[in-house]
This record gives structure tokens, C-alpha cells and sequence, in this order.
């Protein structure tokens, strides 16, 4: 079995970094009240209770006849008098009797008096008379007030992501605005002397900066407000200065690189110096250097500078904590076995997240392929990708032909 040199005995597992992030974030307690237009990927703030009943009253499910049921009848052919018509928005306005009937179209109000519709199909209309040779049951073919929402029922429950669905819903509730929870307000930062953004000229040794950008554009998805603080130097003064400016103005302060301990890596030390840093390093692959903890107003987490590493750790590690602090209900996660289609290299010790491209065979099996050279520094073997396969710590490498855990990319990714 081959030793994996970062799997030392100390690391926090993966596990328990999740559960370590939870009780370091709260829940945003300010709420606001938004125009359900404006809802969309909100977090429903207080459960919303329907002020109506859907359908609002009885109507019909069929376009046909509405008439008052006679019972048990020992005939073959039942007739009945046609004394108006109730359309959708235009209901009759009489009450019917036993022996009439009214015609009816689909969303019409069911007449006082009638308990039973036919539809149009099963009737015949002949002389201001409708005949029909095979009575329904009492009640057929129509909708009863409040069988789809009941006045008071809980239609959006706190915690929710409300989708688009939810906003056609309070529409047709006739519900025009929606408390939700405040938006997480977010800093992100990248440091190192080298990283320069698309558009500046590169001098030897640096390189075009990408972390930023993609965890900006997820905190965009995620529904959080984020503050780019840019690329700050390999200083501990100009860090310092950009924590302390994330801390006063943000909820949570994302920064990328400096975490390992290598000569210019500065952003640990201040981290420990202004704040408190709670872990450090966890059992994962990739991701291993990752600080986490708090300053005097937010919560940071200090993610490694690798490119693979830092989009990894965001996705697995910080976005727990953003969920919980943005009072979403907690968020499953979605997986499924899966057939290697080649064999995986793993080194027993951390969980690894390697990134893989899943699709159903033609007789809907599950498959997964790796996307090549996972090294953490290798951005195309994420972009590449639609899922992670998640190896347990305990497990070794995987042959071909083997079941593998795969959990597909979220939404807010695209
Ligand atoms: P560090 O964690 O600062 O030691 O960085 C590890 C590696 O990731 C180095 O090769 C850095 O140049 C690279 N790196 C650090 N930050 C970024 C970034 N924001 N975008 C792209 N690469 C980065
Ligand atoms: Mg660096």
C-alpha cells in the first residue's frame, strides 16, 4: 500500500472540520421583507401560511353538466332540465334544483345546489334537456374548495431556497411580498506576491490569479453580497489591514493562499494574530492546509492557494458554514454508487475528492471517469468535471469495474 506523506496522525477528519465549521457560524437573525419577484434563491425567513383556500370554491374539473345527484335511481337513462351555464370568472347565479342541471366548463363555479358534474362526453343535450345513460358517483368531476391548500396550511416552509415554483405559488395565494433572512455579506481575498489579474502584462515568475473570481461568482449563486478586496501582497501589514477592513464590513472573510507554512506565508500568522484560528489542517485531498476561525466580528476561512485545493475546500468546507449562517434548512448531500470505468489511485489516510464525469449507460447504470491528472494545482481536472468521487480515508486505490461514491456538482456551480 503506498504511504501518503500528509497523512499525519493529527489531521481533523473531514467530518469533523463540517461539524467544527457548524458551531462556529450562526444564523443571520435580520430579516427583510422582498416583492416575491425579487425572491429568487432568497431563504424564506418565517413560514409562509396560505391567507386563502385553493381553489377558492368549488368548481368544476371538466367541461360538461353540473346537477344535483338523485340518489339511487332504478332507471337506465336519467334526464334533466338545462337552466343555465356557469363558465370560469362567470358563475350562475341561481340555486338549482333536483331534476336541472347547468352547464358547466373547466374552473366554472359549481352552482348552489349541485354536487356532481358529468362530463360533456357522457351527456347528450336535446330539447333544453340533458339525458344520460350511466350515473356518476355524488361528487364526480369537481374540485373541492381548499383539497389543494387549506386556509392557514404552511405553503413555504422557514429555511427554504424559494425557487421559482414557490413564487408562482405565493402568486396564486395572492401573497405579494416574502420575508427572508438578510443577505451573508462575504469578503474574498487572494494573496501572493505573484498572482496579477487578466488584462496586466506578466513579469517573470507570476502568474494570472483565479480563485477570486470563481469563489466571487459562487458566492453570487449562493445569494450572498461579497466585498472583492483584490489580490493583497505576501505582507503581514497589508494583510492585516485587509482582514481588519473584511472583519468591520462582512459576515464571513474568504481569503486564498498563504495558509502553508512555507517562508512567505503570512496569511496563518496573521490570522493567529488578529483572530483565533480554530483547526487547521484536515484529513482531505485536495486541501489539506485550511484555516478556519474567527475574528472579533466574522468567521474566516483561509483557504490554500492552489487553485484545485481552494475551489475544493470552499465547496466541501465553506459553504456548509455560508448555508447555515444564511438560515438554509441543512443541505443533504446527494450522491450515488457509481462503476469506475478505470482504476483510481489513493493513498489511505484522507478523503479524497477527485474530480470525475458520471453518465447513465444505455440501461441506466450509473459510470464514472476520472478527469486525468488530479493534481491540486491542475484547474481543468475540475472544469472538466461534473462530480466529485468521494473516497472514504480508510480506502485504498480502486480497480476498474469498482463501485465508487459519486456526488454530482450543485446547481449554484453553473
Ligand atoms: P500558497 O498557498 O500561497 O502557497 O499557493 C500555492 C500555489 O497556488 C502557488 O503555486 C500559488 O502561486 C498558487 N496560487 C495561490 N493563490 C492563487 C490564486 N488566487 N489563483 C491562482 N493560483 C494561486
Ligand atoms: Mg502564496
Amino acid at each position: 500500500m503506498p504511504s501518503d506523506v500528509c497523512a499525519a496522525p493529527k489531521l481533523l477528519s473531514f467530518d469533523q472540520a463540517v461539524e467544527r465549521i457548524h458551531s462556529l457560524v450562526s444564523p443571520v437573525q435580520q430579516t427583510e421583507k422582498v416583492a416575491i419577484e425579487d425572491a429568487i434563491g432568497r431563504i424564506c425567513a418565517s413560514p409562509v401560511l396560505s391567507p386563502v383556500y385553493v381553489p377558492p370554491a368549488d368548481n368544476s374539473a371538466m367541461d360538461g353538466f353540473a346537477f344535483v345527484h338523485p340518489g339511487d335511481v332504478d332507471v337506465t337513462t336519467v334526464s334533466f332540465e338545462l337552466i343555465g351555464e356557469s363558465f370560469a370568472g362567470h358563475p350562475f347565479a341561481g340555486t338549482v334544483q333536483p331534476g336541472q342541471s347547468v352547464r358547466i366548463m373547466t374552473g366554472g363555479l359549481v352552482p348552489d345546489g349541485c354536487d356532481t358534474v358529468l362530463m360533456q362526453e357522457d351527456c347528450a343535450v336535446n330539447d333544453g334537456k340533458i339525458t344520460i345513460n350511466r350515473l356518476p358517483k355524488p361528487g364526480n368531476s369537481i374540485r373541492c374548495r381548499g383539497e389543494d391548500i387549506n386556509l392557514g396550511s404552511e405553503v413555504v416552509a422557514k429555511g427554504k431556497i424559494i425557487n421559482a415554483v414557490d413564487i408562482g405559488l405565493l402568486s396564486s395565494l395572492g401573497v405579494s411580498h416574502v420575508e427572508v433572512t438578510r443577505q451573508v455579506k462575504v469578503a474574498v481575498l487572494a494573496s501572493g506576491d505573484e498572482l496579477k489579474s487578466p488584462g496586466e502584462p506578466l513579469a517573470s515568475g507570476e502568474i494570472y490569479e483565479s480563485n477570486r473570481i470563481s469563489i466571487a461568482t459562487m458566492l453570487t449563486k449562493l445569494g450572498c453580497e461579497v466585498l472583492d478586496l483584490g489580490i493583497i501582497p505576501d505582507d503581514p501589514k497589508a494583510l492585516t489591514d485587509a482582514f481588519s477592513k473584511a472583519n468591520q464590513e462582512c459576515d464571513i472573510v474568504i481569503s486564498s493562499g498563504g495558509v502553508s507554512v512555507g517562508e512567505a506565508d503570512y496569511t496563518k500568522q496573521v490570522l493567529d494574530d488578529i483572530g483565533e484560528i480554530d483547526f487547521y489542517k484536515i484529513a482531505m485531498k485536495p486541501g489539506k492546509p485550511f484555516a478556519c476561525g474567527k475574528l472579533s466580528d466574522s468567521v474566516f476561512f483561509g483557504l490554500p492557494g492552489n487553485p484545485v485545493s481552494a475551489l475544493v475546500t470552499f465547496m466541501q468546507l465553506a459553504v456548509p458554514g455560508i448555508e447555515t449562517m444564511q438560515g438554509k434548512s441543512k443541505q443533504k448531500r446527494i450522491g450515488f454508487w457509481a462503476e469506475a470505468t478505470s482504476n483510481l489511485r489513493k493513498s489511505i489516510g484522507r478523503r479524497d475528492f477527485q474530480r470525475g464525469i458520471y453518465e447513465f449507460s444505455e440501461t441506466g447504470l450509473p459510470k464514472v471517469t476520472s478527469t486525468g491528472a488530479q493534481g491540486s494545482g491542475i484547474l481543468t481536472s475540475l472544469a472538466k468535471a461534473n462530480c466529485f468521487i468521494v473516497l472514504a480515508a480508510e480506502q485504498s486505490s480502486v480497480k476498474a469495474g469498482e463501485s465508487v461514491w459519486v456526488e454530482p456538482f450543485p446547481a449554484w456551480l453553473n
